[in-house]
C-alpha cells in the first residue's frame, strides 16, 4: 500500500497492520466474540493513562474527538452549577461554543494563546464562583502547540471541589499522562491520533463515581449522554446504538502495537520527530510561533515567510503529489502552518520530507534563507 506521511494534526499516519485489521468477516457487534473485543479495548485505553480500572473507566463513542468534548460539558454538569472553560486556544474556544450551543451556565476565561495561563487568575475565579462545578482545560492546544500545566491546574481545581476535564485528544498516547497524578477526573481522546487507529471512534475516560453521580445531573443530549453510554455498556459490555465496528478491530491492533512500543520508546520517536521538524523549519529560517519551553513537543506552528511568492496552497500540493501533507495554522490574523509529530513516523521521514520541501519552495522561487515580517 502506498504509504503517505501526514504531518497534519490527526488523522495520523497509521501502520498497514492497523488498517488490514479492519479486513475481517461480517460480524454483528452483539455476539459474545466481538463483547470480548470491546472489553479488551475499553481496560487497553484506561491502561494506557495508567488508571485504576477499579476506580477508571473508558467510555466508547462513535464519532470524532469533538463528541468526547460535547459529552463531558453537557453530562457532567449538577443542575444550578457552571463551567469554568480556561479558554487559551481555538480548541478551548470550541469547548466554550459548545457550552453556548447547549446554554450551559459557563465562565470563558479568555487567556494569552502564546504564554502559560496564569493560575492566579484561574484560583481567584474559582475563590469567586464557589458554583463552579467544572473546570474544563485543553492539554494541548493542537492549533499553537502550547501545552497547559494540567498538573498544577489539577490541583486548584481539587482545592475548590470542582471536577477537572481535559482535553487530551492531541496528547494522550503521546506524551505520557498518569491520570491520577496528572489531577485529571476526565480526560478525552479519538482513535486517529495517539493509538494511531481509524477514525470515527472516541473516548472518555474518567471516574467511574463521576459518572455514577451524573445519572441525576439534567440529560441535555439523548445520543451523547455519558452516563447513558457507560451504563449500558456495564450492563451489557456493548455501546448502547451501532459500534463502528472495522474502526474498533483496528484500535484492538493499535493498542498492541501501542504496548509493544511502550509509552517512554513511543514518546521517544515523537520527540525524535519533533526535533527533525523544527531543526528542518529552523535550517530554512522559519520562526515557529510556540517558544520551546511552553510546547508540547508534538505541533510545530511556522510563521508564513515574508516572500511575495510564498504560497501555502501551492507548495502544499506539491508536497501532497509527492506524499507528505501539510497543514494550514489556526491563529486568526496569523499566517502560519503547521507540521506535526503524530503517527507512525519516524525521522527519516522527516529527512525525506525536507528534501521536497525544499524543492516545493525552489520549484515556487521562494528565497532562501527565508526573509520573516
Ligand atoms: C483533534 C482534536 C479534537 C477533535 O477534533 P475532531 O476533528 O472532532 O476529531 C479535539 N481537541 C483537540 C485538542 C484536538 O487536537
Amino acid at each position: 500500500m502506498k504509504r503517505n506521511i501526514l504531518l497534519n494534526p490527526g488523522p495520523a499516519t497509521t501502520t498497514d497492520t492497523v488498517k488490514m485489521a479492519q479486513v475481517v468477516p461480517d460480524i454483528c457487534p452483539r455476539e459474545k466474540e466481538f463483547v470480548a473485543l470491546m472489553r479488551e479495548l475499553e481496560e487497553g485505553l484506561v491502561k494506557i493513562v495508567h488508571g485504576d480500572l477499579d476506580v477508571y473507566s473508558a467510555v466508547l463513542f462513535c464519532g470524532s474527538g469533538t463528541i468526547s468534548m460535547d459529552i463531558c460539558l453537557n453530562s457532567l454538569l449538577p443542575a444550578d452549577k457552571k463551567i469554568l472553560v480556561i479558554d487559551n486556544g481555538a480548541y478551548s474556544r470550541r469547548a466554550v461554543e459548545i457550552c453556548e450551543y447547549y446554554g450551559l451556565p459557563h465562565i470563558d476565561l479568555g487567556m494569552p494563546m502564546n504564554s502559560l495561563p496564569d493560575l492566579g487568575k484561574i484560583e481567584g475565579v474559582l475563590q469567586e464562583n464557589p458554583d463552579v462545578a467544572l473546570v474544563y482545560t485543553t492539554h494541548h492546544e493542537t492549533g499553537t502547540g502550547l501545552l497547559n500545566p494540567i498538573r498544577e491546574i489539577g490541583a486548584l481545581v481539587h482545592k475548590y471541589n470542582a471536577l477537572f476535564v481535559v482535553d487530551t485528544t492531541s496528547t494522550y498516547a503521546m506524551r505520557p499522562i498518569d491520570i491520577a497524578a496528572d489531577e485529571i477526573d476526565f480526560c478525552m481522546a479519538s482513535a486517529q491520533k495517539g493509538i494511531m487507529g481509524m477514525t470515527g471512534l472516541s473516548f472518555v475516560i474518567g471516574k467511574k463515581a463521576a459518572i455514577e453521580a451524573s445519572a441525576s445531573y439534567p440529560k441535555r443530549s439523548y445520543y451523547c449522554n455519558l452516563y447513558m453510554q457507560y451504563e449500558y455498556f456495564k450492563q451489557h459490555g456493548e455501546m448502547h446504538f451501532t459500534p463502528p465496528v472495522q474502526v474498533i478491530y483496528a484500535a484492538v491492533q493499535a493498542l498492541k502495537e501501542y504496548f509493544a512500543e511502550g509509552e517512554q520508546a513511543k514518546w521517544e520517536r515523537h520527540k525524535r520527530v519533533f526535533s527533525a521538524i523544527t531543526a528542518g523549519l529552523k535550517e530554512l529560517g522559519f520562526q515557529i510561533y510556540m517558544p520551546d519551553e511552553i510546547a508540547s513537543g508534538l505541533v510545530a506552528a511556522a510563521l508564513y515567510p515574508d516572500d511575495p511568492n510564498w504560497d501555502f496552497t501551492k507548495i502544499h500540493d506539491y508536497c501532497y503529489e509527492r506524499g507528505f501533507t501539510i497543514y494550514p495554522g489556526k491563529v486568526e490574523n496569523m499566517g502560519m502552518f503547521r507540521l506535526c509529530a503524530l503517527g507512525a513516523i519516524d525521522e527519516a521521514d522527516i529527512y525525506a520530507f525536507f528534501e521536497v520541501f525544499k524543492e516545493a519552495l525552489a520549484a515556487n522561487h521562494v528565497a532562501i534563507p527565508l526573509k520573516q515580517r
